[in-house]
Formats: C-alpha cells, sequence, structure tokens
C-alpha cells in the first residue's frame, strides 16, 4: 500500500517540471524509497522468471525460489554477465515486445553486446535526464549543441528525450572533427556541449587556441577522465566539465556528478547498486539490477567497472547515495580516447604484419591530456621501425573504423616501440596483453547500496 502511493508520487513528480519533481522527490521519505525499490527488485524477479527464458534456466539450475528472495546478496553467486548478452542474445532476455535496439561500443570480443528497449523506457529515462540536466543548471533559454556518436549509441537518445522536456534550443552536431565543430558550433553560441571525454579535450584545445564563448557548462559520457585533464578542460571554458556513468546495457545513466563533482550520484530510482569482491579500500565491481519495468530486465549485472558506495551525505543536500568515480575495469577492456580496446582488437591491428614476434604488449597511459596507446612489439631488424607503424596504420584504418576515426580527430597518440626478441615475456609464463596504467588497483566480499 505504502508503496503504491510511492509510485504514485514518483509517477506524479516525473511528469511534472523538473523543478516541480525535484521539490516532490525531496519530500519522499527515505524509508519509503527503500521501500518502493524492494518491491520493484521482487517483481523485477518475478518477471524475469516468468517470461525470460534465460532467467528462467538459470533460477532453476541455481535452485532459486524468487517468491524468496527479498535481497540481491540472497542470490549469493548468482550473475548476469556481458558474455551471457553475447552468447546467447537479446530474445533470451526478453520479457516483452521491444521497439528499440543499441549496441555496446567495442568490447572484449568482437561480438557486440545488443540491448532491446522500449520508446517508452527512453521517455522516462529522459524524464531523469532533464531533471538531473535542470539541477546542473540548464533552463528552457540555453543552446544545446552535441557531439555524441549517434551510430547504435544509445546517449544521444537519451540526451534528446531530455532535452525535448526541458524545450531549449538543439542541434545535434554527431561525433565530427573537433575543429570542424568548433567553426560550425560557434554560430549557434551554444551555452552547453555535450560529448565524449576525449573529445571534449580536443575541443578545449581548439577553443584555447582559437578562443572560447561563453559557456554555462560542458557534459560529457562514456569514458572516464583524469582529473587534470579536465582542470584543463574547464580553463579552456572557464566553466565546469560534469561526467556521466552509464553502460548502454544499463540504458543510459547509472549515475552523475552534481556541481561538486564528487563521485556520481546513483540512480537508485531505477537500479539496485551491489559492489562485489571488495578490497580493502572499499572498492569491487560495480553490479546493479534493472528496478523499472525493462522490456530486457537484467539481474546482477557485472558491469566490470571497479569503484566504491559512498552513502554519505553529499555537501549538495541531493539525499541520493554515490559511487566513486570509476578507478578501472575488471576485464581486459580499456575505455579511452581509442575507444573501447581490448586484446582482440590489437591480434587484429598486428594480424599479418611480417618480422614481429608473437609476443606484444599495449600499455595505455597519458601524453599530456591525451591517451597514449603504445604498442610494444619484438623484432629482430629495429630498423622496420616506420615500416611497422605503417602497417599498423593500415590495418586499423580498414578494420576499425571508429578507431581510426578517433586517431584522425586526434582524441590519442599511437606509438610503436620495438624491443628485441623474448624481452618482453622476461620470466613470465603469461604476458599480459593490455596495461592500462592510467589507472590503479584491483580488489575481494559484498557491500549492498
Ligand atoms: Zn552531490
Amino acid at each position: 500500500m505504502l508503496t503504491s502511493l510511492v509510485e504514485l508520487a514518483e509517477l506524479i513528480a516525473l511528469r511534472t517540471s523538473p523543478a516541480r519533481a525535484i521539490e516532490l522527490l525531496g519530500l519522499i521519505p527515505k524509508s519509503a524509497l527503500e521501500g518502493m525499490r524492494r518491491t520493484r527488485f521482487r517483481r523485477t524477479l518475478r518477471i524475469a522468471a516468468e517470461h525470460s527464458s534465460f532467467y528462467r534456466e538459470q533460477f532453476r539450475r541455481h535452485g532459486i525460489d524468487v517468491r524468496r528472495i527479498d535481497d540481491p546478496s540472497q542470490l549469493s553467486d548468482f550473475f548476469t554477465t556481458g558474455d551471457d548478452l553475447r552468447a546467447l542474445g537479446a530474445d533470451a532476455f526478453l520479457v516483452r515486445r521491444a521497439d528499440t535496439a543499441f549496441e555496446t561500443t567495442g568490447t572484449t570480443s568482437p561480438v557486440p553486446k545488443r540491448v532491446f528497449f522500449t520508446r517508452r523506457e527512453i521517455a522516462d529515462m529522459g524524464r531523469l535526464s532533464a531533471i538531473w540536466l535542470h539541477l546542473l543548471g540548464l533552463r528552457p533559454h540555453d543552446r544545446v549543441v552535441s557531439a555524441f556518436d549517434c551510430s547504435f549509441w544509445v546517449s544521444p537518445y537519451v540526451l534528446r528525450a531530455g532535452l525535448d522536456l526541458l524545450g531549449c534550443f538543439h542541434v545535434e552536431a554527431g561525433k565530427i572533427d573537433a575543429a570542424e565543430f568548433y567553426e560550425r558550433a560557434r554560430p549557434y553560441r551554444p551555452t552547453v556541449i555535450f560529448g565524449e571525454p576525449s573529445w571534449i579535450v580536443r575541443l578545449s584545445e581548439i577553443a584555447k587556441a582559437r578562443g572560447p564563448w561563453p559557456v554555462k557548462f560542458l557534459f560529457a559520457g562514456g569514458e572516464n577522465i583524469s582529473e587534470s585533464a579536465r582542470s584543463e578542460v574547464e580553463d579552456a571554458w572557464g566553466s565546469p566539465l560534469y561526467l556521466n556513468y552509464g553502460q548502454t546495457e544499463s540504458f543510459g545513466a547509472l549515475g552523475a556528478e552534481c556541481r561538486l563533482k564528487n563521485g556520481y550520484h546513483r540512480n537508485d530510482l531505477y537500479f539496485f547498486f551491489e559492489v562485489v569482491d571488495v578490497d580493502a579500500d572499499g572498492y569491487g565491481e560495480v553490479v546493479y539490477t534493472t528496478l523499472s519495468e525493462r522490456a530486457m530486465p537484467l539481474i546482477r549485472y557485472r558491469s566490470s567497472d571497479l569503484s566504491s558506495l559512498v552513502n554519505d551525505r553529499c555537501e549538495c543536500g541531493i539525499s541520493m547515495g554515490r559511487l566513486a568515480k570509476i578507478r578501472s575495469r575488471c576485464d581486459e577492456m580499456v575505455v579511452c580516447g581509442m575507444g573501447n580496446v581490448g586484446p582482440w582488437v590489437f591480434d587484429e591491428v598486428l594480424r599479418g604484419i611480417s618480422g614481429i614476434g608473437d609476443d606484444w604488449q599495449v600499455v595505455i597511459g597519458h601524453a599530456g591530456s591525451h591517451d597514449l596507446v603504445v604498442v610494444h612489439i619484438e623484432m629482430d631488424d629495429m630498423s622496420r621501425q616506420h615500416a611497422i607503424e605503417a602497417s599498423l596504420h593500415a590495418n586499423l584504418r580498414k578494420h576499425f573504423g571508429d578507431f581510426w576515426r578517433n586517431l584522425e580527430m586526434q582524441l590519442y597518440e599511437l606509438r610503436v616501440t620495438v624491443h628485441p626478441p623474448g624481452s618482453l615475456r622476461g620470466h613470465a609464463r603469461k604476458l599480459r596483453r593490455v596495461i592500462d596504467e592510467r589507472l590503479m588497483s584491483r580488489t575481494r566480499s559484498v557491500v549492498s547500496a
């Protein structure tokens, strides 16, 4: 009964203006919201058990009776992984008819993860985006130009749905070269700019050289960014850069920064968060269960992102808890200016290049505010380094159009370093293929949001 009243209050809040919604949602007591989340969690389990062939089979195999489960931790070692999505396809997860789909932009394998949704879900997520952007200061008289990649990617559609509700002027540039964007966007005098972090870094270098215009804030999603690169962006424009944290699987925002930029406020209305395999610092893999009514529910989905749950009250006054800034990935994928890359990408890029050994290693680091991708290879004939670089570029252009485009847009640097045969592996039995030097730690136990 209480949950129905809270759900009704939420429904009304999300359909009023963003300013009123913030007020109304703030009036719902924390205990009532928690009760609603538990009810929604049980509903997700029940619907998945009834209508998704994957979950029906998995629950049977794990001996899980969903009627007895109130909390994700009771599911102990049951998780859903990206490999499940890739191996079984979206159909096995669907619980109702979907009318749109998006894909992950590159993963640990050449097979994309396809995730299906309904247009209603886009509209709902758009409402939450509108509320958040209002909190950050976006108003109907603002002018937005966005440069998100529109190819199979969810973010531009969620943004569009949010901006429709806010009613502000909006031009969609797509992910074009930052120098071209600068010249073509400037006549619109955008007060708010959206794009991927590495792209915004590049745009900001151009703005610094050619002159910025007054901007209220910049908003980035899709990758992480170092605080030094963020400072350079903010210095160039004299305005803040806010980050969003999401995955295609989650359909947009799992969380977003407030004005204090001290972690991502969690979207606890739509997701149940856990952090598993927690280390001594409280960092572990972010795992989430969808709570909203989805065509493709996900139960304890392993995000592969390492973060921690922050439940102390944020000084901004927003009561929703936070996820700390993402530290790293716990699979071999690296999200950087090149794109989402894993070992298989470099296997392909190095394939067929004569004269190089089987051992190679890629190290992702920083070069100023850019990401630097260094491909370490082994070869007898050191004089062929330039020829190897040319072949590698040709393979990249041929097989990975997006990664090539990002290189041309100067969103990252790509270098080859040659070593004598046998030197990369040293005494190691297994050579780690891709190393992200921009980041730290790994992880172990379960903490629940
Ligand atoms: Zn805050």
